[in-house]
């Protein structure tokens, strides 16, 4: 089959990144590129829905890179975990898998699973800051999303159902399966997940996830995790203070140590992203023009410089959020040129963050413990399913109100231009429809 009809048979089952901000699969995937590398790093202490799928299903995931593998001409394969995990998979280093898809066993550190540190890591190939993997040859996917590329395209399956872990300060930490556009509030209801007083839900890893109300929020393609966590713990606390109070306490105390930039993952690999900068133009009270703050989109929002770096409780990250968010506004963002040279910092392995440390750093490294895999879906009677799970345009919704659906069929086709379709996840009636969302109810 030609690569091009292979990306159609990508894009109409919907795959896109299943972790982080869903990046439509079939435009990752061109010829020139001589190495896929799989990213199953879950560097966020308590994530294990990687690890569960390789433990549980891993012929399924290296069927799915084979696939990638040979409609891309790639003849090498690199599947990327933690070394822990790669210990308790019986896995060494080197491992063939499969043919052409060997173990590729990362550091010990955090934030392993950014796609900068990772593709350094794995290959030794460093991506200039704004530019894509492709342009040192390399695809980099997340494990899930080679799994559903394999269902695609093995099964014409679209992405109808979402791998998660549910952990924290919970009685039971699960790693299952639930429709795509299941409510949060009744996940927890059905497995009997309460969140007490004092607690947050997060969704996503302890140092990334977002706060979240879980009767507002839904499973979309991206959920990786839910974290129920309680509020005295610095992966709380410093996610719930204002905008305001962090500017309070960034403006007063400060030094310009620049401890957050020595610590910075992405400075120690040669960007010139220096967050105390960032903190100083916030300092000096300016109205931060974009071009001043360039940099901020060099940032992967790991919290290094905010949790562990600063001894004064600043937040560099949630100014460099700021800091994005007037790039975006402008639609800026910093590109290397063309001559412009990266140089690895020569003391970055040392000043690397240990998984451990950061997980005490963080305070979750109490509940750290194996969750309970569930194999069956876990199943539901309503689904919202949002046209815009995705990088690009968002969907275009195709049923009406009172239509009949069933599950795996399309109800949002693809727009124009850069975008993927949304399929029913379950069988039902439609209830509502409006450009943003699709309610279906059994
Ligand atoms: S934000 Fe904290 S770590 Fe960074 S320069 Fe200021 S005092 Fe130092
Ligand atoms: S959050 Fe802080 S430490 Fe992490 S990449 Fe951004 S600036 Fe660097």
């Amino acid at each position: 089959m030609e690569l091009q009809e292979v990306k159609k048979l990508i894009q109409n089952a919907g795959v896109v990144g299943a972790g982080g901000a869903g990046f439509p699969s079939f435009a990752k995937l061109a010829e020139g590129a001589n190495i896929l590398v799989i990213n199953a790093a879950e560097c966020e202490p308590l994530l294990y829905t990687d690890y569960m799928l390789i433990h549980e299903r891993l012929y399924r995931v290296l069927e799915g890179a084979e696939a990638i593998m040979e409609m891309t001409g790639i003849e090498k394969c690199l599947l990327g975990v933690k070394a822990t995990k790669g210990k308790a998979l019986h896995w060494v280093e080197g491992q063939e898998l499969a043919p052409g898809v060997f173990v590729k066993m990362l550091p010990n550190v955090y934030p392993m699973g950014d796609e900068i540190n990772l593709i350094y890591e794995a290959t030794g190939r460093l991506v200039p800051p704004g530019q894509l993997p492709m342009t040192v040859g390399v695809i980099v996917m997340n494990l899930e999303t080679v799994y559903n590329i394999r269902a695609a395209l093995r099964h014409q399956k679209p992405v109808i159902e979402k791998w998660l872990t549910i952990h924290g300060h919970v009685e039971q930490p699960y790693v299952l399966r639930v429709p795509v556009g299941t409510r949060v509030s009744d996940l927890f209801e059905k497995m009997n997940v309460k969140v007490p007083a004092g607690h947050t839900v997060l969704d996503g890893g302890p140092s990334m996830g977002k706060v979240i109300d879980p009767e507002k929020t839904i499973v979309t393609k991206a959920t990786k995790g839910l974290m129920i966590l309680p509020d005295d713990i610095a992966a709380i606390y410093t996610k719930k203070r204002s905008m305001r109070v962090q500017l309070a306490i960034g403006s007063s105390a400060c030094c310009q140590c620049t401890r957050c930039t020595d610590l910075c993952p992405r400075n120690l690999l040669g960007y010139p992203l220096e967050p105390h900068k960032h903190v100083r133009i916030e300092n000096a009270m300016m109205d931060a023009r974009p071009e001043d703050v360039l940099t901020a989109s060099m940032c992967c929002a790991c919290g290094i410089c905010e949790i562990a770096a600063c001894c004064q409780s600043i937040s560099p990250r949630a100014m460099i959020g700021k800091h994005k968010g007037i790039l975006a506004q402008n639609r800026l963002k910093y590109i290397a040129k063309p001559d412009e040279k990266f140089t690895v910092h020569p003391e970055r392995r040392a000043r690397q963050m240990p998984s451990d440390r950061w997980k005490r750093m963080l305070g979750v490294d109490k509940f750290d413990r194996v969750p309970e895999y569930i194999a069956e879906m876990v199943d539901f009677d309503r689904v919202e399913i949002f046209t815009s799970q995705h990088i690009g345009a968002p969907s275009i919704p195709c049923v009406s109100v009172g239509d009949t659906v069933e599950v795996g069929q399309v109800i949002a086709e693809a727009a124009q231009g850069f975008s993927v379709p949304q399929h029913a996840s379950i069988a039902g009636k439609v209830t509502y429809v409006d450009p943003t969302k699709i309610v279906i109810e059994k």
